[in-house]
């Protein structure tokens, strides 16, 4: 376990951490309160020994800042023993009273050092394997199953965020609608597994495009997500007009140079998409609208013939 031991006292500070060690675990130091608290956001540790009596600030005020802090963060509770001069139950009832698990004496014997470290690991045990649980389901919340693209859900909680983001800086924003191009059709001929291979490999290009022009400053925080069925969404926050022009040709490119065999696209004999944009120079009011836009000129682009951007 990383263990961060709060302690004034040199020498008892110091015997800890040499009986802890020889335990196996990693031990930090910190000669008060705010020391620990500091220590605590930066590192966060797996246990916290706690003196009480310390100068700048003590032990009860640290613990009390170090659980509101927690209640911050996606991790719930981090046990907190206080070593105290002595095992009374007065001590016993401040230190729960006080945010703390449990105490201990500073003097605590080996078999019960050893007793109590055992069960703090298995705790840590279990709180990392928690921790890694749900980064996977809030991941997986947010993930489309077939695209692996950003959702809807997750879509939808982003661009109202970028937008007032955008509002508040008056910044540009914009977005492209992209249709996979007469994808019934394809589905029709090739079957919906084939459909979905192709909604994949297409998917792929958007985000690889996407990546891409973030990599290289054309964008900064540009997001593509799977809007429903055979559509998609490139949210472009702060988006300049050439970088709104060049990433909507670059998604109609990156598509057809996929070279998926698609005979009843029109003329085009591969999977193309249709793409529709939207841009506000000045983020204000409502979102609806672009989005609105954004869709008519899907449908102007359809209109056209297919395999193009319309995005003014
Ligand atoms: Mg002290």
């Amino acid at each position: 376990m990383k263990i961060l031991i709060v302690e004034d006292t040199r020498a008892v500070a110091a015997v800890m951490a040499a009986r802890l060690s020889a335990l196996g675990h990693e031990t930090s130091l910190a000669e008060n309160g705010r020391v620990a608290v500091d220590r605590f956001r930066e590192d966060p540790p797996d246990l916290v020994l706690m003196d009480i009596e310390m100068p700048v600030m003590n032990g009860f005020e640290a613990t009390n800042r170090i659980r509101a802090h927690e209640a911050t963060q996606s991790w719930a509770w981090t046990p907190i023993i206080f070593l105290t001069a002595s095992d009374t139950a007065e001590n016993l009832v401040t230190a729960i009273e006080a945010g703390g698990d449990d105490f201990m004496s500073k003097a605590v014997p080996e078999a019960v050092l050893q007793a109590k470290m055992k069960a703090m690991a298995r705790i840590a045990d279990i709180r990392q394997r928690l921790a890694v649980a749900n980064r996977k389901l809030e991941e997986q919340a947010n993930r489309d199953g077939l695209t692996g693209l950003a959702n809807r859900r997750y879509m939808d909680l982003m661009v109202d965020l970028r937008w007032a983001d955008a509002q508040r800086r008056k910044a540009p924003f914009a977005l492209l609608m992209l249709d996979v191009d007469n994808f019934k059709k394809y589905n029709d001929r090739h079957g919906h597994q084939c459909g979905d291979d192709c909604l994949r490999a297409i998917a792929g290009a958007i985000a690889a495009t996407v990546e891409t022009s973030n990599a290289e400053g054309v964008t900064g925080d540009a997001f593509a997500a799977r809007y429903g069925g055979e559509e998609f969404c490139v949210v472009l926050p702060q988006a300049s007009a050439p970088a709104y022009e060049f990433v909507a040709a670059a998604l109609v490119d990156a598509v057809r140079r996929l070279g998926i065999d698609h005979p009843d696209n029109a003329e085009w004999g591969v999977a193309t998409v249709s793409v529709g944009g939207a841009r506000a120079v000045v983020a204000d009011g409502d979102l609806a609208p672009l989005f609105l836009t954004a869709d008519e000129r899907l449908y102007a682009a359809k209109h056209d013939g297919r395999n193009r951007a319309r995005i003014d």
